[in-house]
């Protein structure tokens, strides 16, 4: 029968809910804001399935060769703007749909408090789930929806983090042809409950409800991205990455699912065919192509992702001149590497609950002249010019 003895060992990703035959399992909430499974002593017969599709406990087949990497930005500057890095997730999901098919994604709920996984089938549909939100999504019962799908012969895109994407395939228990599976390149996830904090406290400051978060807003360029939240009455609220506190919290590792310090569905464990990230250090390696819009990291893990990204390829400006997964990982080590977990995890966590989210970003990232002070170059354009004398940028 199922049961977490050790948080690390449960992504959350919901595949042994979805797996049980007897319905049994069901997902509950802990103080920190994870939700992990439990079962119904009653109904469950110890038929073990549960246990075959965990991501955290089982590893999937999979090529051992290194994934082609590639550096790729769309060429619609628009979709490009909208998206967390180049866009390529929109490329990739606009040919799906247009092909008859289904794709799943993130999506922030209307009221902006929670994150879930849902199915797209129209074009103007992909924005619900385009850009990366920082909250761990709740798969739901998406992965059966999937399967249904897939058994009917439509094409699906199934897109998330590397865990539930391992966990959709080790669902699935066998390969569809028609299935692409898209993970990110990621650095964790933090907790809805401390999302919810965030935006409630907003809520509060602003006396307004938010209409609508972009975690990625790209305002003052792709490498100094900042969070903008919308609120109504045409209110709006833009912090910089380095300066918004629920953003330093995930940041420096404090709130990430203890799953993500060991994470067991990175480095091509994941079972992927296509994996994006952003493309971090390209001013090291294609200096020319630095246009701080945004520039994707895409690694093709399989020969459908292969297969995938060249019918695409139009759309996009794509090199992969002198690349290789050696130098992928150095420019981007969330590859491969999970976060390290920080001493005073427990304490943060245990704090949320009992501190107003003001006294708690105080206590664990506090505000500083220093911070303050780049943001205001940065606000008033500065900043490329104190960069460039100090010999960076
Ligand atoms: C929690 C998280 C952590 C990340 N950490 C890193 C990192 O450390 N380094 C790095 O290079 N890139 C990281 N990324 C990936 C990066 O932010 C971009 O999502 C990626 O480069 C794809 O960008 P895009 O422009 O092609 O498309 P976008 O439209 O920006 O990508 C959207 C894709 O992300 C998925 N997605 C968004 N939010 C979530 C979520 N909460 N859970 C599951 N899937 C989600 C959507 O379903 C969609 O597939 C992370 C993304 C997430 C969601």
């Amino acid at each position: 029968m199922i049961k977490i003895k050790d948080k690390a060992l449960c992504a959350g990703c919901g595949a042994c809910v979805q797996s049980c035959p007897l319905h049994c399992i069901f997902m509950r909430t802990d103080e920190e804001g994870f939700c992990y499974p439990e079962a119904d002593q009653e109904k469950c017969v110890e038929c073990g399935i549960c246990e075959h599709v965990c991501p955290c406990i089982n590893k999937l087949h999979h090529s051992e060769q290194e994934p082609d990497v590639w550096c790729v930005r769309h060429q619609n500057d628009r979709i490009r703007f909208d998206s967390s890095s180049g866009g390529v997730f929109s490329a990739l999901a606009e040919w799906i749909i247009k092909q008859g098919g289904i794709v799943f994604g993130a999506e922030l709920s209307e009221d902006c408090q929670s994150v879930k996984h849902t199915a797209v089938g129209a074009l103007e549909e992909i924005e619900r789930i385009r850009g990366s939100k920082y909250v761990q999504s709740s798969v739901g019962n998406t992965y059966l929806c999937a399967k249904e799908y897939l058994e009917q012969g439509k094409k699906v895109l199934f897109s998330g983090t590397p865990c539930q994407i391992k966990g959709l395939k080790l669902y699935l228990e066998k390969d569809f042809d028609y299935l692409v599976c898209v993970d990110v390149i990621c650095h964790g996830v933090p907790s809805q409950s401390l999302w919810a904090k965030y935006a409630e406290y907003l809520q509060e400051k602003f006396g307004t409800e938010i209409s609508s978060v972009n975690f990625r807003s790209k305002k003052y360029g792709w490498r100094d991205f900042g969070t903008k939240y919308l609120g109504n009455r045409r209110k709006q609220y833009f912090k910089f990455n380095f300066e918004d506190p629920y953003f330093r919290m995930f940041n420096s590792n404090l709130c990430l699912r203890p799953s993500c310090y060991q994470c067991q569905a990175k480095d091509g464990e994941s079972g992927a065919d296509i994996t994006l990230g952003d493309f971090w250090n390209v001013e090291s390696v294609f200096p020319e192509l630095n246009d701080n819009k945004g520039i994707s990291m895409v690694l093709l893990n399989s020969d459908k992702g292969k297969k995938l990204f060249e019918t695409v390829r139009k759309e996009f400006y794509a090199t992969n001149k002198g690349l290789s997964y050696e130098l992928a990982k150095k420019c981007n080590p969330a590859i491969y590497k999970s976060q390290p977990y920080p001493a005073v995890r427990s304490a943060f966590y245990a704090d949320m609950n009992n501190m107003s989210f003001c006294r708690l970003s105080e206590k664990y990232v506090p505000a500083t002249m220093k911070i303050a002070l780049k943001a205001l170059l940065l606000r008033i354009g500065l900043w490329p010019y104190i960069e460039k004398k100090r010999g960076g940028g």
